[in-house]
């Protein structure tokens, strides 16, 4: 689906009432809601507009290189400063996110503000918490559907290299290199209109998969031998415990991905990854084939998500929960016949 037209007109009409922006997304930001808020941010400065990114928290290092960086605010870390410039906000544009809640701490200051809202996300089952909502979870990515946006305002011209690498990173890392079935020919037809208007490829994976610290290997590591391996569900759980934490200095984002190593096993087509965070567990859970994760991270781990991409929450400790996520129906509990693992397709 293309952009709306009833959409594109209320956000023409609230962007035209509208001078002070204020562009947010999710908790725990990825680069599809990091490239997405710092491209639209740009685009609205182009507009002439006074566009300020304020994120719930912390993201990871290896997104700190797209353009804009400096100047978002980080709302866990600097709650007045944000909270000064929500006050003289005119307007909201949340990205990457379907509830209200995913902002995370920003979330009671965002209810509070009365001023217009505007989404645009590709999670399914959104809230209807805006004035102005393009929903679409056909599309890769939040930065594909900005892209789409940008073209139908009219402001193509203003696509460059900068704004183009921002939407490039989300597009590829949601699209997990465009390996994920929500890679559709819209999606590289977007790509190569990036790629015409100077985006590198080669520059943007260097900058976002060439940039681990060591820890990371050490954690990836920690985390395989963990696997749990559930064969006849076709399922796997990895996890890192209390003490492999401690062991190994972490910081946010060195465990981003992880999840996928799962995938990879032949055979498999659901994969778990947890660890402890914040005095709770953090779930991730990706799946191939028709194994709907969003519904499985609603049902069992207060998440949700995409159909083959979700995450969630446990208030159980790690092993009651990986026991909790080991018991659970799984793809290969599902299939009365088991298909043929080893058979390529
Ligand atoms: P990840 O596993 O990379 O953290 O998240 C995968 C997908 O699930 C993302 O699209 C993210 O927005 C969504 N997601 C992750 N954690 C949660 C959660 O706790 N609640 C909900 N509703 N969605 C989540
Ligand atoms: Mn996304």
């Amino acid at each position: 689906m293309s952009v709306p037209p009833s959409f594109l007109s209320q956000a023409q009409h609230l962007l035209s009432s509208a001078q002070k922006i204020v562009v947010t997304n999710h908790l725990n930001p990825d680069g599809d809601a990091m490239g997405s808020a710092l491209a639209a941010a740009a685009l609205l400065r182009h507009q002439g507009k006074e566009a300020t990114v304020i994120v719930p928290n912390r993201y990871a290092a290896n997104l700190h290189w797209i353009k804009g960086n400096e100047e978002v605010i980080r709302f866990e870390e600097s709650p007045e400063k944000a909270r000064a410039i929500l006050r003289e906000a005119q307007l909201t544009l949340h990205l990457d996110y379907n509830a209200l809640y995913r902002s995370g701490p920003l979330e009671e200051d965002l209810q509070k503000l009365e001023v217009p809202r505007i989404v645009i996300d590709h999670h399914r089952q959104p809230e209807h918490f805006a004035e102005a909502l393009y929903s679409d979870h056909e599309m890769s990515s939040t930065c594909e559907m900005v892209y789409h946006w940008a073209l139908a305002m009219g402001w193509e011209r203003y696509l460059d290299r900068d704004i183009g690498e921002a939407l490039y990173a989300g597009i590829a890392t949601d699209t997990g290199n465009f390996r994920f079935s929500s890679t559709r020919p819209k999606t590289h037809q977007a790509v190569a209109h990036l790629l015409t208007v100077g985006v590198r490829p080669h520059v943007v994976a260097s900058r976002i998969y060439d940039s681990n610290r060591p820890e990371r290997f050490k954690l990836l590591g920690r985390a395989l031998d963990n696997m749990r391996l559930l064969e006849n569900r076709h399922a796997v759980i990895l996890y890192l415990s209390e003490k492999d934490l401690m062991e190994i200095p972490f910081e946010k984002g060195d465990t981003e991905g992880f999840v996928n190593y799962g995938l990879s096993l032949a055979g498999i087509e659901l994969s778990a990854f947890c660890y402890p965070w914040e005095g709770r567990v953090k779930m991730s859970f990706r799946s191939k084939s028709d194994f709907d994760v969003n519904q499985f991270a609603r049902q069992n781990f207060q998440g949700g998500g995409h159909f083959n991409a979700a995450g969630g929450i446990s208030d159980l400790s790690l092993d009651e929960t990986v026991e909790k996520a080991a018991g659970l129906d799984a793809p290969g509990t599902i299939h009365a016949v088991p298909t043929d693992l080893t058979a390529p397709n």
